[in-house]
């Protein structure tokens, strides 16, 4: 099945100059959903993690279902004034903006091995901050996955020289 004919790429979207790719096709079609999980799901099976950690907000709806199938824990990062209880904020830049994330400080333990799940990395300022986040609370990122990976921008290098795994590359 070729996942990328599920994905929608609009051409200067949200500024001129960039093309998003829109996934809310594949998640519409139930075998592109499930054929793009168990491909996510076979990339990171064999590596040892304890939690998965789910980017706001694509990253919730993937790495939940990844957390589902793998039998492990989900934990959220969001976006600001979203979380109840005590949290911690990292600030980040965008493909395009600024932005800043937050996790409970109490959702991850010291020791704990975490695989960070988003729908796509791009520049890597959100996976990097997202990284910094689960390594504050003394827990450590063992891998990242991704189900698009935007190659020219070179997101990766970011978070070298921890691993990175992606089903779709453009
Ligand atoms: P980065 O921080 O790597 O530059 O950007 C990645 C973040 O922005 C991810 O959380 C992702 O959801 C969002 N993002 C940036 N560009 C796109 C895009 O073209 N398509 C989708 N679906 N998300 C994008």
């Amino acid at each position: 099945m070729d996942l990328y004919q599920s994905i929608r790429s609009l051409k200067d979207y949200p500024e001129e100059g960039i093309t998003f790719r829109d996934i809310n096709p594949l998640l519409k079609d139930p075998k592109a959903f499930q054929e793009a999980l168990d491909q996510m799901v076979a990339k990171v099976k064999d590596i040892d993690f304890d939690h998965i950690v789910g980017v706001e907000a694509r990253g919730f709806i993937l790495g939940a279902a990844m957390a589902h199938e793998l039998k492990c824990g989900f934990v959220p990062v969001r976006k600001p004034g979203k979380l109840v209880a005590e949290v911690i904020q990292k600030s980040y830049s965008l493909e395009y903006g600024q932005d800043s994330l937050e996790i409970q400080k109490d959702a991850l333990d010291p020791g704990d091995k975490v695989l960070i799940v988003d729908d796509l990395i791009a520049t890597g300022g959100t996976s990097k901050a997202s990284k910094d986040l689960v390594e504050a609370l003394g827990a450590q990122v063992v891998a990242f996955c991704y189900l698009i990976e935007l190659k020219d921008l070179d997101g990766r290098k970011r978070v070298e020289p921890t691993p990175v795994y992606s089903v779709l590359q453009y």
